[in-house]
């Protein structure tokens, strides 16, 4: 998950109201007094152009971040009118794009006269139902999609062009780029996007690709609603991000589900048969999709288990599985298995040779911050994952530890319940460094557990105290648990503060 899921642009509050709706290319006026008379137009009869006959009409944007300003790209080349409307300042690298496609934008404000006149409203996925802007939009029943949605109606329908999705709580990014990565390599025309990378409609501005791989996140499948994904994988569910969700898990997994909406007897949905949310829920719903189940605990039909040691990827019983040892994948720890099977089963939907799966899965570069082996000091190994940003993902990163482990741990709590951490803290964990600002919840859970505690507030001080707590042979684990933004920026800065920290050891 990457900065587009938080309102970063769009709803940063940032008081300074800086205003530049019009770049220079377009002159006084231009855009603007052209939206203003077609909103007398529209103040008679019924004139608006239909966008979903295609022919054109105003589409406004809201927020221009990644998808934003690929939105906009996107739909000036496909003859809209746009507009774009950011709350809070654009980054320069998106204001450029934006002026060089000569798109009309604001910063600093949202102008309600130009936004309440769209045809259709594109929004990011930070910004919340509950915003002001889109109750008023809701209101005045102006249908409001996501960026997936607009790019994905330009992909033509029963042609070889395939989407490939993946959602679920932890797990995105790393199967998004596994399946990504396998494809690449068999030498197929692929994309990366999505959540991650760049958008999904800047790529398909651009053109070309015969598969994407798109990671999306739960608020980008909200806004989804005739967008059909070919192939699906949802790699799990546990609460997380509940604030948008009335605090009803239900809306969530509903909300994870979408990635299924559109799909029909062709397509594929690929989840984890282990996750008991996901299962509970597979059960109820019926799917027009076959389905590609993976487990590490049964045998599954089509989809991959494992026997022993080794994985099996099957997609069609009358042909031989692949079959693979745990110890050849790339990336290690029991989540990683999951995320390899996912991949597989993807990839060989696409008839990717066996041979290449195989290849691919065992020489993947691990991605930063995702149990990223940093270096080994003095006998110590130090591993960054920094992106363990809630107990599920903390979980995975613990349970893959085969040494005596100095955990460094903290930052924003999302209301974590640590207990499931327990039995494992027990197993694996010799000491904890607390690395946040307020970890009373993170003491009071483990104290009695573990003999020593301490705390520090910089990434420089937690890596100098866990090395000092340390013997050849242990490992140092960051694995936060919690959000970055008492100490950080975010999750990266935390991450790289950490490998500096390490290096300079
Ligand atoms: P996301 O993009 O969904 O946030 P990532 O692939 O970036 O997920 O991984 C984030 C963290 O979640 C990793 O640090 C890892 O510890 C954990 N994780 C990765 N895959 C899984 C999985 N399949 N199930 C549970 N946790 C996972």
């Amino acid at each position: 998950m990457d900065c587009r899921n938080h309102a970063c642009n769009t709803y940063s509050g940032n008081a300074e109201v800086k205003v530049k709706p019009i770049p220079p290319s377009q002159g006084e006026g231009g855009m603007i007094k052209k939206m203003n008379e077609r909103k007398d137009k529209k103040k008679g009869i019924a004139q608006s152009p239909s966008l979903r006959e295609g022919r054109g009409g105003l589409l406004v944007v809201l927020g221009a971040g990644e998808s934003g300003t690929g939105t906009a790209v996107l739909a000036k080349k496909k003859g809209f009118e746009v507009f774009v409307s950011d709350k809070g300042e654009i980054k320069d690298k998106y204001r450029k794009v934006l002026s060089h496609h000569r798109i009309a934008y604001e910063e600093g404000k949202h102008t309600k006269s130009m936004i309440l006149n769209a045809d259709e409203v594109v929004k990011s996925p930070g910004i919340p139902d509950t915003s002001a802007m889109i109750v008023e939009l809701k209101r005045k029943k102006i249908p409001i999609i996501s960026e997936i949605e607009f790019a994905a109606r330009y992909i033509p329908q029963n042609s070889e062009t395939k989407l490939i999705g993946i959602t679920g709580t932890n797990g995105k990014t790393t199967t998004t780029s596994l399946v990504y990565h396998i494809l690449k390599n068999a030498g197929y025309n692929v994309g990366l996007g999505g959540n991650i990378g760049k958008s999904f409609a800047m790529m398909v501005a651009k053109g070309g690709y015969d598969y994407y791989v798109l990671e999306l996140s739960s608020f980008q499948l909200d806004d989804m609603f005739k967008a059909r994904i070919n192939i699906a994988i949802l790699t799990n569910i546990t609460p997380d991000h509940l604030d948008r969700y009335d605090y009803k898990l239900q809306n969530y997994v509903n909300s994870k589900f979408r990635i299924t909406q559109n799909q029909t007897k062709e397509d594929a949905f690929i989840y984890c048969a282990d996750d008991e949310i996901t299962e509970k829920e597979v059960k109820k719903r019926r799917f027009k999709a076959q389905l590609f189940p993976y487990s590490l605990k049964k045998k599954v039909k089509q989809g991959a288990f494992l026997t022993k040691n080794k994985i099996n990827i099957h997609i069609n019983q009358h042909q031989t599985p692949i079959t693979m040892f745990v110890e050849q994948l790339a990336l290690q720890g029991r989540h990683n298995i999951y995320n390899s099977m996912a991949a597989g089963i993807a990839s060989r939907l696409v008839d990717v040779r066996k041979s290449e799966i195989r290849e691919s899965l065992s020489d993947f570069q691990n991605i930063e911050h995702r149990l990223e082996f940093v270096s080994k000091v003095h006998g110590v190994d130090y591993i960054n994952d920094s992106k363990a940003t809630n107990v599920n993902s903390t979980w995975y990163a613990l349970e893959s530890m085969s040494h005596p482990t100095v955990w460094i741990v903290g930052g924003v709590d999302k209301g974590n319940d640590y207990n499931m951490l327990k039995d494992l803290v027990k197993q694996h964990v010799k000491a904890i460094v607390c690395l946040g600002v307020d970890n009373k919840k993170i003491i009071k859970a483990f104290s009695k557990l573990v003999p020593t505690i301490v705390q520090t507030q910089s990434a420089n001080d937690a890596v100098k105290a866990a090395s000092r707590l340390a013997t050849k042979g242990d490992t140092i684990l960051l694995s936060p648990c919690c959000a970055s933004f008492d100490l950080f920026d975010n999750y990266e800065e935390r991450g790289r503060m950490f490998k500096q920290a390490v290096r300079s050891l």
